[in-house]
């Protein structure tokens, strides 16, 4: 019988707080690469937009 790996992608955020949430999504900066859980996509895509100066992003997902 074949090993069979699964591989689950946690999110790193949630992971640093000793939850863990799957992740569905991923962060990229600069070659930094973050797996984030839903709440924390949202939440950072929003940080970022408001921090980078994209209010349309930033509306998009108030
Ligand atoms: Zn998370």
């Amino acid at each position: 019988m074949a090993t069979k790996v699964i591989k689950t992608v946690t999110c790193d955020p949630c992971d640093k707080k000793g939850e863990e949430r799957d992740a569905v999504g991923k962060l990229e900066i600069f070659g930094d690469e973050y797996d984030v859980c839903e709440e924390h996509g949202t939440k950072f895509r929003a940080w970022f937009a408001e921090a980078l100066g994209s209010s349309q992003l930033a509306a998009k997902s108030a």
